[in-house]
C-alpha cells in the first residue's frame, strides 16, 4: 500500500536518514522503531511531504506522492496523528471529532464516522461533551486516532502514540490501534520507540539505528530473537 524507496534526507550536515527503504502491506499494522534519533520522525516527515527528501520515492497505492504536502494527502486517503496528540483543548469531545471531518460536506457520512468512532472507543461517547483540554493522557490519544479516523482515511500514520503515558495506558492506546486495524481494515504505520509493545501490536517490522533499517522482518519473529531481546528489550 505503501512503499518508501531509497530514501535520503539530512538537515544541513546531519545525514537523518539514509537509504530508508520500506513496505507497508494493506491491511496491516507495520512498525517503524528505534531509539532517540535514530531517524523515525524525519522518515515520516519525509512521507508526509513535511520535509523535502534528498533522494527517494514515496508510493501510495502505486502513485508517486514525493513532495506532496501534508493537507493534500487527506484527500487522497492518507491521516496523520503527530506526536503529543494535539487536541483543541478548549472544544469539546465532539467538537474535535467534527473538525477531523473538515473535508466531508456531507453530513450524513459525517454521522456515520462519529458513529463509528464512538463503538471504537465508548469512552469518547461518554465524554462527547467534555472540553478536549481536560481529558487524561490516554483518552486524548484515542480523541487524536478518533480525530484521525474521522477523514475515513486507508492509511494511518502515528508518531509516538506511547509518549508520556503510563504501561497501562499505552497498552489500552495500542488496543484501540489493533481493534480499529481488525474492524475497520484501516493500514497502520506506527512509528515508536517502545519496542517490546509495538512489536505486540505489529504484524511486521522495521527497526532504524543511526538513520538506517538495521533489522526487519515479522514482528512475532523479531520479538523472540535474541538480537532483538538482548539489544532492544534488554532481556
Ligand atoms: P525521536 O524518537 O527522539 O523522535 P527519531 O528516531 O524520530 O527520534 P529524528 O527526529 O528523525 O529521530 O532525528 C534523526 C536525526 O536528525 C537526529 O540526529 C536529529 O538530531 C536530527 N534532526 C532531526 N530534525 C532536525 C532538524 N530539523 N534540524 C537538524 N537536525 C535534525
Amino acid at each position: 500500500m505503501l512503499k518508501i524507496e531509497g530514501l535520503h534526507v539530512s538537515y544541513g550536515g546531519v545525514q537523518a536518514v539514509q537509504d530508508v527503504s520500506l513496505e507497508v502491506r494493506p491491511g496491516e499494522i507495520t512498525a517503524l522503531l528505534g531509539a532517540n534519533g535514530a531517524g523515525k520522525s524525519s522518515t515520516l516527515m519525509a512521507i508526509i511531504g513535511a520535509v523535502k527528501p534528498k533522494s527517494g520515492r514515496v508510493i501510495f497505492e502505486g502513485r508517486d506522492i514525493t513532495g506532496t504536502p501534508p493537507e493534500k494527502l487527506v484527500a487522497q486517503g492518507i491521516a496523520m496523528i503527530p506526536e503529543g496528540a494535539r487536541v483543541f483543548a478548549r472544544q469539546p469531545v465532539e467538537q474535535n471529532l467534527r473538525l477531523g471531518a473538515y473535508t466531508v460536506r456531507d453530513e450524513s457520512v459525517c454521522r456515520q464516522r462519529l458513529e463509528h468512532v464512538y463503538r471504537l472507543f465508548p469512552r469518547l461517547q461518554e465524554r462527547r461533551e467534555q472540553l478536549a483540554g481536560t481529558m487524561s493522557g490516554g483518552e486524548r490519544q484515542m480523541l487524536a486516532i478518533g480525530r484521525a479516523l474521522m477523514s475515513g482515511p486507508r492509511l494511518l500514520l502515528i508518531d509516538e502514540p506511547s509518549l508520556g503515558l503510563s504501561p497501562l495506558l499505552v497498552e489500552q492506546v495500542f488496543d484501540a490501534l489493533i481493534e480499529l486495524n481488525r474492524q475497520s481494515a484501516v493500514t497502520v504505520l506506527l512509528v515508536e520507540q517502545n519496542m517490546a509493545q509495538a512489536l505486540e501490536a505489529a504484524k511486521r517490522a522495521y527497526v532504524m539505528q543511526s538513520g538506517r533499517i538495521a533489522l526487519s522482518g515479522d514482528a512475532a519473529e523479531l520479538a523472540a530473537s535474541d538480537e532483538v531481546r538482548k539489544a532492544y528489550l534488554g532481556m
